[in-house]
């Protein structure tokens, strides 16, 4: 990662190889994409990714950590930073200005933010723009993002961004919440970080993000690990059993009913067997017995601490 790219290569083998190869007959050749993708590096970047900011050094450190550096250094993805001024024009590269009709703050102008896209999009770019007024950022839209092959980010900053650098050079507009940021910069760490570890081959066991939260629409059961006992906290019992079916069986009861409990609104979406809808029916009735009592989620009342008052699990 880096601005115009220096991790762009990262990973990658040199075009430059030795006379000996290329002299080989053809038939020996390896193609260069299987010899790379052999060795765990991907021979061109699954996914590139060019975050258009006027704050460059946001996303100094941002990407260097855990899964996206590997995933960089593999070249399963490339990330550029691309600071918006350099398509600005004049001696102090001026990239906002006043509002029309007045008020607080300043606008990002159109003619270097569209200037700066066009020059970065090439054939294939999807360009988002991040924005409170655009749509929910969700598992759905962030899988839909994961399968294209380049993706431009465009961050505001100030009082928001020119409506008509949409009109002319943006494909979709993305919320990350309902909530206001300085700048869009620290969204397009989230959006970056939730689309890349959907790029095949980010994360070894891809089986693992397709059990995450929101994949079917439901929260992720509890997740456990050593010791067995921890401050007198002890592990459901069916974890240790090693009986994979009951294990299976206990987590999507456990998934059902904490959604149930902090996000019944996701289970309209669901798609649910009609034991799952037994189960769910019996809490719900219970619940609208109990009224204000006990939460649905028998993991959360299990952690209860003795003695302590009850707060409610719900968001
Ligand atoms: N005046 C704007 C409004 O009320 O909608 C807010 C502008 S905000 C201070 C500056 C920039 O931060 C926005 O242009 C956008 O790029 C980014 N931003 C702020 N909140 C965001 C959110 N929830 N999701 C995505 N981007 C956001």
């Amino acid at each position: 990662m880096g601005k115009r790219g220096p991790a762009a290569g990262r990973g990658r083998k040199g075009p430059e190889r030795s006379a000996a190869k290329k002299n080989r007959p053809a038939s020996q050749r390896v193609p260069r994409s299987d010899r790379a993708e052999s060795k765990g590096f991907a021979a061109a970047p699954r996914l590139r990714i060019d975050i258009l900011t006027l704050f460059p050094g946001i996303f100094d450190s941002a990407f260097s950590h855990s899964l996206l550096a590997k995933a960089l250094a593999k070249g399963l993805i490339d990330i550029r930073v691309i600071d918006i001024r350099e398509a600005a024009e004049g001696r102090h590269r001026v990239a906002d200005d006043a509002p029309y009709g007045g008020g607080d703050g300043m606008v990002m102008k159109p003619e270097p933010l569209v200037r700066s896209i066009e020059r970065t999009r090439g054939d294939d770019g999807h360009v988002v723009l991040l924005s409170p007024a655009g749509r929910l950022l969700t598992q759905a839209r962030v899988r839909r993002l994961a399968g294209r092959r380049h993706l431009v980010i465009v961050c505001g900053r100030y009082g928001g961004v020119d409506e008509r650098v949409s009109a002319l050079a943006v494909d979709e507009e993305i919320s990350i919440g309902d909530y206001v940021l300085g700048g869009g910069e620290p969204a397009a760490i989230v959006l970056v970080d939730a689309v890349a570890r959907l790029v095949p081959g980010v994360v070894g066991n891809e089986a693992s993000t397709i059990a995450d939260s929101f994949e079917d629409a439901l929260l992720e059961h509890p997740q456990y690990t050593r010791p067995a006992v921890f401050r007198g906290l002890g592990v459901p019992e069916v974890l240790l059993g090693g009986n994979h079916a009951e294990v299976a069986r206990w987590r999507r009861r456990q998934s059902l009913l904490r959604t149930l409990s902090r996000r019944p609104d996701l289970l309209a979406k669901a798609k649910l067997s009609a034991e799952d809808r037994v189960l769910l029916d019996e809490k719900a009735r219970e619940e609208a017995a109990a009224r204000d009592g006990d939460p649905a989620d028998e993991t959360i009342t299990a952690k209860r601490r003795p003695g302590r008052p009850r707060t409610s699990a719900r968001r």
